[in-house]
């Protein structure tokens, strides 16, 4: 048996203090997570710092857009009807994750935060360079049917598993993050980070930080938005490959596109040079197949996702097709 200590706080300030004085020990929220990879023994904080008591749960709409607390639980922001009719990209992806039972529990920064579900990181009898950094990617070579396409490298081809985090990165969310040198905002998709040299950091958090909350710029994305999320079962199970679509129209032309995938990458992936080649240009299936075509130059399988390479092109025109409705 691992033992550990046990902190709850109440304030933001508590929360950092108790963390720079215990700098092997860790938040928890949900735990939806981090309970799984401390059974695994993947993880073994030497202190939890329990955050649910943080006044950080809210969901409001400001005049510059949507206002959500880190502690927002998953299903709050998914079934809040504000969100839904102004931000429906983020509540269809939010209700693509995971199980009722679980988005009850996750909250958002947590949902942020969690890492990849690679087989091989959570085996810890198994090479892994991101658990353990210099013992070798198991999955290379290995079993890698749910690993990236784009942006891996030779010493991780892992993938973020989150389906929020993917609507996030599409409407250019910024996270807030909160440390002992003050406050500073991240953009979102400068938060999670590709692999490189070093798998063992997942993101752009700096030891210390707590994530406090997310906002997204107000959008006119309220009507023709999709979150497509192709995987082995209907609920349960993380995407194999997923697309977030919005498109702004006028008429049948569209004024503004976002696009975004996951299960594809290290970070989710959004796809600016398909966005930009659909700006202008009419609504049709052919245009869609184009900017799928210009989002998937680069992607590379690593032998059992292969098929990721044929999936991608065809959920990207699928999502953009179901949003236009
Ligand atoms: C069986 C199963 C299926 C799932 N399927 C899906 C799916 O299909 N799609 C999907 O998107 N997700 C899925 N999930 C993942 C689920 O969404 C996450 O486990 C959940 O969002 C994590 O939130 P939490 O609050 O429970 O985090 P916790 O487990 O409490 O924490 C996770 C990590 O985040 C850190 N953390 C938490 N809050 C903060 C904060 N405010 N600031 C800094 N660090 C913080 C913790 O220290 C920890 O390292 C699934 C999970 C399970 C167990
Ligand atoms: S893909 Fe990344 S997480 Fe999976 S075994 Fe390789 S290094 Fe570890």
């Amino acid at each position: 048996m691992i033992n550990f200590e046990y902190t709850r706080v109440s304030s933001v300030k508590a929360a950092i203090d108790v963390l720079a004085k215990n700098p092997t020990g860790g938040f928890i929220a949900g735990g939806t997570n981090l309970v799984d990879l401390m059974k695994k023994g993947v993880t073994a904080p030497t202190r939890l710092i329990d955050i649910n008591g943080l006044p950080l749960k809210e969901v409001k709409e400001t005049p510059a857009g949507l206002s959500i607390g880190a502690l927002a639980i998953n299903s709050d922001v998914s079934e809040n009807e504000m969100v839904k009719k102004n931000y429906p990209l983020l509540a269809r992806a939010l209700q693509a994750g995971a199980s009722p039972q679980l988005r009850n529990a996750a909250t958002v920064g947590g949902n942020i935060m969690q890492r990849t579900r690679c087989t091989y990181f959570y085996d810890i009898a198994m090479p892994c360079n991101k658990r353990q950094p210099g013992s070798g990617c198991g999955a290379l070579e290995g079993y890698n049917r749910m690993h990236a396409i784009f942006g891996a490298t030779d010493k991780c081809i892992a993938v973020h598993p989150s389906d929020m985090c993917v609507a996030l990165a599409a409407l250019s969310a910024t996270v807030t993050v909160s440390g002992s040198k003050g406050e500073r905002k991240i953009l979102f998709t400068d938060f999670h980070r590709l692999p490189g040299d070093d798998p063992s950091k997942d993101n752009t958090l700096l030891k210390g930080e707590l994530i406090t909350g997310i906002t997204i710029p107000k959008n006119a994305f309220t009507n023709n938005v999709y979150y497509l999320k192709i995987r082995d079962r209907a609920s349960y199970a993380f995407a194999l490959v997923s697309v977030a679509a919005a498109l702004e129209l006028n008429g049948s032309t569209i004024r503004n596109a976002r696009l975004a995938m996951g299960g594809v990458a290290h970070k989710p992936w959004r796809l600016i040079e398909a966005e930009r080649f659909l700006a202008g240009k009419p609504a049709t299936r052919e245009n869609f197949s184009k900017a799928a075509e210009l989002a998937m130059k680069g992607a590379k399988g690593h032998g059992h996702n292969n098929f990721k390479l044929k999936m991608g092109p065809v959920a990207i025109v699928e999502a953009l097709m179901k949003a236009l409705g």
